[in-house]
């Protein structure tokens, strides 16, 4: 293997998912539903294969797409952007990711990351040769280190990789540290790329996009996604919202990447997008009650939780069971009591700061949440 990618493993997704299967456990792990996505974008998806829209779709996404996208962000954000200018569909908030880093960091770039931070942003930035400055969310509440974050900026400093909701701790960002960032950021000319596709999952406060702060859509590239939103995580589409300047790295990335994502997918997405607003209203209440049978049992079971405003994910502290590491929690958890988690060392430089949390995912059916939390009733 190259030696960028030398330090990474199998993703942690994988391994966990991977051992669920094996010791017959109960998947709290991996973020992806185990109910269907709404039948009308399926049909829709069907339709687009039958009606032959079977070939290359245009690089950037097909107009359709790009319209509803831009659409949806201005009906959530407030921004009007241009179509065809400043949306890009890519394959997954992940290629998103990876064509902003490919397309706009150079190589010794600096970039800041939040840890715990999702896994393929370290990655996605080593394989573009930037340098990562970290700076460390605690519990309880993961607030920002104001003062941590302005040391890290410098005069190299060339962007902030940030999100929110965010993975795995469930914190949202809130208006007045999305202020801080923005003044930094407009101070010392610096970018932003905000991965935000658990917007619709936010529950305690309401999403706000850094975007639409007076002076930042210049700076911003806004990535997201169909997945968590309507629950098809597997169909893997995703865009990125900017203006012209960044796009153009974003496109130009992302044409030799992929060159382009599924056809029929970016047309039942497009039917997707253009759903009422009662649909998100629907899946938050859903989530909610997931949520509560969750959090609720966690709690019964003799965790820690820490609280969580948005994401289908909440972090624990696992010490009152008395094992050493998340990893070795983990992997108890699985064997002795048949539940994943997955350990959050991973989600930082250090692991060592990890070595206390666990985060669970509550994206399943009420009726799973609740034969996981009797197992670790009966055997934790
Ligand atoms: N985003 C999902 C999670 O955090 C999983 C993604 C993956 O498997 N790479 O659980």
């Amino acid at each position: 293997v190259a030696q960028r990618l030398e330090k990474f493993k199998t993703t942690i997704f994988t391994q966990m998912s991977m051992l669920a299967i094996k010791h017959g456990a109960i998947n709290l792990g991996q973020g992806f539903p185990n109910f269907d996505g709404p039948d009308f974008v399926k049909e829709a998806a069907i339709q687009a294969i039958r009606d032959g829209k079977n070939q290359y779709a245009r690089g950037f996404g097909i107009p359709e797409f790009n319209a509803a996208i831009a659409a949806r962000f201005k009906k959530d954000s407030g921004l009007v952007v241009d179509p065809e200018k400043e949306v890009t569909v890519t394959s997954g908030c992940t290629e998103a990711i990876a064509a902003t880093i490919l397309g706009l960091i150079n190589p010794g770039d600096e970039v800041i990351l939040f840890a715990p931070f999702y896994d393929s942003y370290e990655a996605t930035l080593s394989m573009a040769g930037a340098k990562i400055k970290c700076i460390t969310l605690r519990p309880p509440d993961f607030a920002i280190p104001i003062n941590e974050l302005k040391s890290a900026i410098s005069k190299n400093t060339r962007a902030i990789l940030m999100n929110t909701p965010h993975n795995p701790t469930g914190k949202m960002f809130t208006r007045e540290e999305l202020d801080v960032i923005a003044s930094l950021c407009i101070e010392n000319d610096v970018l932003v790329f905000s991965d935000e596709v658990y917007d619709k999952l936010a529950f305690e406060m309401d999403h706000i996009s850094i975007a639409s702060l007076p002076g930042m859509y210049e700076r911003t590239v806004t990535m997201n996604s169909l997945g968590k939103t309507f629950s098809l995580t597997g169909w893997k589409i995703g865009w990125a919202i900017a203006p012209p300047h960044l796009t153009w790295g974003v496109r130009q990335a992302h044409s030799y990447l992929t060159f382009a994502t599924s056809t029929p997918m970016q047309w039942a997405a497009s039917a997707a997008l253009n759903a009422p607003d009662s649909y998100y209203v629907e899946l938050k209440k859903d989530y909610m009650a997931k949520k509560a049978i969750l959090v609720e049992g966690l709690n019964a079971v003799g965790f820690k939780v820490f609280p969580s405003s948005g994401t289908y994910f909440v972090v624990v502290d696992h010490t009152p069971f008395g094992l050493e590491t998340d990893i070795a929690f983990c992997e108890y958890l699985i064997k002795e009591v048949g539940v994943v988690a997955i350990p959050t060392s991973v989600f930082y430089l250090n692991p060592e700061e990890g070595k206390n949390l666990v985060r669970f995912t509550f994206c399943k059916d009420e009726g799973t949440l609740r034969s996981a939390v009797e197992r670790m009733k009966e055997k934790l």
